[in-house]
């Protein structure tokens, strides 16, 4: 069995929406280089695979067909605009149904045992598309699709996503919101300073599915160690969940100096990110672990970030972690908490 499992393609590079912006095809270069160079320097087993492109009824799962008609109808015709910042060329509907077919193939690997964690390196990124619409440069909801998969074909019963991305994941959140099979966890940048304006700790689901939203939202500014509190807090809800997988939602534009990111994090914040999320599924259900990439737009910062966080999910563990030990969170950091802790005091425990 591999250690981690990558899945990967040149194909994602021909979707581009414009030159300047920075949803760019060079993202990947930089993600999958730091995959080749532990290739190299870890002893442990890793593999880069190639996606497979999704099934019409797998897009069906969680997008209503008239949406996918439309992406295809103005792909096909050339490109065109969906909002100002979520444009296509002619082959973004191609690219969109691999990017989706990719996360599924990561979450069949870990499934199948033939890998212990995944990771999906793929454009465009998906946890902003809904069940109508396209938006924040998604188009089909990646994980959203693998998630389905694994309940409706494979017969699970809970799965967790967790949702690392600089910004609220709204698509994923409102496809499962009246679920409580899929947990979604989101951690990001508070939606009054940020894309895409919602995704309050008091939106937790509806019907069945109450409890089981957790947006765990931070102020400009917060910092790589406050962050990781979070991370562990929302590892609480996720411990109590007893998920059979967990899947992740990975953006690296919580970093600080990210272009479109308010956050202020270091790498070393995704290297503990990576561990934490390593133990959490090593304790839950036998290490399995998926992951898909969402954001991440300071390109020179791409690979280190990416080599930290792989590192982490193969369990090293970073130094980061014991300054968590010593380091209190910040007063802004544990307001923003107990309000996640009012919004959700009558599903879980804390
Ligand atoms: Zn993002």
């Amino acid at each position: 069995m591999n250690d981690l499992t990558l899945v990967y393609s040149d194909e994602f590079k021909k979707h581009v929406m414009d030159r300047a912006h920075p949803e760019s095809p060079e993202r990947l270069e930089h993600t999958i280089n730091a995959a080749r160079e532990l290739l190299v320097e870890c002893k442990e087993t890793i593999e880069i695979i190639k996606p497979e492109t999704i099934e019409k009824e797998d897009l069906l799962s969680v997008h209503v067909p008239d949406h996918i008609a439309k992406i295809e109808a103005i792909s096909k015709a050339g490109g065109g605009i969906i909002t100002l910042d979520t444009t296509l060329n002619e082959h973004t509907y191609d690219i969109a149904k691999l990017a989706a077919g990719a996360t599924k193939l990561a979450v069949k690997v870990v499934d199948e045992n033939y890998s212990k964690t995944s990771f999906a390196v793929v454009r465009p990124p998906g946890h902003h598309a809904e069940t109508n619409s396209a938006g924040g440069f998604c188009f089909f909801n990646n994980i959203a699709v693998a998630a389905e998969w694994l309940i409706s074909r494979k017969g699970y019963r809970r799965v967790v996503i967790l949702d690392i991305d600089h910004h609220f994941g709204n698509g994923t959140s409102h496809i499962f919101y009246h679920r409580k099979d899929i947990l979604y966890v989101s951690i990001h940048a508070h939606p009054m300073y940020s894309y895409p304006g919602s995704g309050y700790p008091t939106e937790i689901g509806i019907v069945e599915g109450m409890g089981y939203n957790v947006n765990i939202p931070l102020l400009p500014g917060t910092e790589s160690i406050d962050w990781l509190h979070s991370l562990i807090f929302a590892s609480n809800i996720i411990e109590q969940f007893q998920p059979e997988i967990i899947l992740v939602s990975v953006g690296f534009d919580a970093l600080s100096g990210d272009p479109v990111g308010i956050l202020n994090l270091n790498n070393n914040a995704f290297f503990g990110a990576g561990y934490i999320i390593n133990q959490l599924a090593n304790r839950l259900c036998k290490g399995k672990i998926s992951c898909t990439l969402e954001g991440g737009y300071k390109i020179e910062l791409l690979e280190e970030v990416s080599k930290k966080f792989f590192k982490g999910l193969l369990g090293y563990k970073p130094k980061i972690m014991e300054k968590l030990q010593e380091i209190r969170i910040s007063n802004h950091t544990n307001s923003m908490l107990s309000q996640v802790k009012r919004a959700l005091t009558d599903y879980w425990e804390f």
